[in-house]
């Protein structure tokens, strides 16, 4: 180790995974505690280890073990974590001002990241953006933007969809534990419809495009009547329902009823976006260009920062004074978030991310092979699954899933879940990771399912 790595974490840490401890450590149990005496209980641990440094594809603990980093802090540090532009360009802001409100005296970064967001989504028409702190207040302002432009109230949104933790956005969302369990009652005017996911599809997925978006926009006529729909909003990719990849044709038929109807159409690419799936937003993949899209996550490699982006005559709807808020948009997440995208164009992340699926699926789908426990791989780029089932069927094996993710972690090697059904083992590596690190991780990964 050289001296400079014993300081910082970022680009300097080692990119070695190592196990000094039985995991969690001693430092990180007596940290532990006192988490549990000072920090409610409805702030969860998916692993319960504390973190002291992390860069590239590694996260360091408190006691000296250093994991491989297959989540990137749910799909945040897609640049790594203290990207050397990100904290570069942080510094400087953090040195000539704090924060100031946007809406009190501007700052130019804030106008910088709003051009950058609209050359980087998808589609050549005039675009406007507005800055906010998480991807829940993204996705609610969304809302009231296109209830501003419509003189609509109805929201549509999809089975397995996750929009945020906010009283709106737990209406949005689908599941209920852990996400609005007891903490109803929720908005009203929100219409969930079927989403095309062609694993679970009855009548299997051949027909799961068609059959699903029929049934969605017949739900949407019978039930709410199209003129009475503000919004369609949707995940390209669905991120907590399960990595489900929408059976292709499902989002291009679901977009083209929301605009003969005067519906906006919202692609929430909150986690998909920013390089992750292999493009700059998912939605490229079908050719899609939705009249409003939500960022966070990716956005600014680390910092709380989110954005509504889309069509400026959509944008313009609210009236001034309408929307903001005392933070959105800080000088420091924005610098942070021009950080990034100037080390994702440089480093070329949508590539590094299809370098990702191209060295992961074919190991992963090998895996699917050896092991029943596998129902199926899917994703793009760097946001791949695996879908557990009990042998021999497709019923969801949460069991496994809890316990495969616990031996890769006592191994050193950070892996998430996910799914409505707790059974999807979701990988989200940092797009900078090295491939020795990713092949060690998938090694360690086919050992955990062997030993099952
Ligand atoms: C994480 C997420 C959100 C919520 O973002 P927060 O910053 O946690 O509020 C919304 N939509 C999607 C698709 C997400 O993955």
């Amino acid at each position: 180790m050289t001296a400079k790595s014993e300081l910082s974490g970022g680009p300097t840490l080692p990119q070695e995974r190592r196990v000094v401890t039985a995991i969690p450590g001693p430092k990180s149990q007596e940290l532990m505690a006192r988490k549990q005496a000072a920090v409610a209980d409805g702030i969860g641990t998916v692993l319960p280890v504390f973190a002291r440094r992390a860069g590239g594809g590694v996260l360091e603990d408190v006691d000296g073990n250093s994991f491989i980093d297959l989540g990137s802090g749910i799909a945040v540090t897609s640049v790594g974590n203290s990207a050397e532009a990100v904290v570069r360009r942080a510094t400087e802001q953090l040195n000539d001002f704090t924060h100031t409100c946007a809406m009190v005296t501007p700052y130019e970064p804030y106008v910088q990241v709003c051009e950058e967001l609209a050359e980087l989504t998808p589609g050549d028409h005039a675009k406007k953006s507005a800055l906010f702190n998480s991807g829940a207040e993204a996705v609610e302002n969304a809302v009231k933007i296109a209830r501003a432009h419509t003189g609509r109230q109805a929201v549509v949104v999809f089975d397995h969809g996750y929009h945020g933790r906010t009283n709106l956005t737990m209406a949005l969302t689908s599941k209920n534990m852990p996400y609005k369990h007891g903490f109803g009652p929720f908005a009203p005017e929100v219409y969930r419809v079927p989403v095309a996911y062609p694993y679970r599809w009855l009548t299997g997925p051949e027909n799961c495009a068609e059959e699903a978006a029929a049934q969605a926009i017949d739900q949407i006529t019978k039930q709410v009547g199209a003129d009475n729909v503000a919004a369609i909003i949707i995940e390209p990719v669905l991120g907590e329902g399960g990595f489900i990849v929408p059976a292709k044709g499902f989002l291009p038929r679901i977009q083209q009823f929301a605009r003969d109807n005067g519906i906006v159409f919202v692609a929430d690419e909150i986690q998909s976006g920013f390089c992750r799936t292999g493009q700059w937003f998912a939605c490229e993949d079908e050719g899609l260009v939705p009249d409003l899209i939500t960022t966070a996550k990716g956005i600014a490699g680390g910092l709380p920062l989110a954005a509504v982006t889309g069509r400026a005559e959509i944008m313009d709807s609210a009236h001034s004074g309408g929307l903001g808020g005392t933070y959105g948009g800080n000088p420091v997440a924005c610098a942070a978030a021009l950080g990034a995208i100037e080390t994702a164009r440089e480093l070329d992340l949508p590539a590094r991310a299809r370098r990702i699926e191209e060295v992961m699926k074919p190991r992963l789908e090998k895996m699917a092979e050896r092991f029943d426990v596998i129902g199926e791989v899917r994703g793009r780029g760097a946001m791949l699954a695996i879908e557990l089932v009990k042998p021999g069927g497709k019923e969801p094996n949460p069991e496994a899933t809890a316990a495969l993710a616990k031996a890769c972690h006592q191994q050193g090697l950070l892996i998430l879940t996910t799914g409505t059904y707790g059974n999807v083992v979701r990988f989200l590596p940092p797009l900078v990771i090295g491939e020795d690190l990713l092949n060690e991780g998938l090694g360690i990964l086919e050992d955990a399912l062997a030993s099952l």
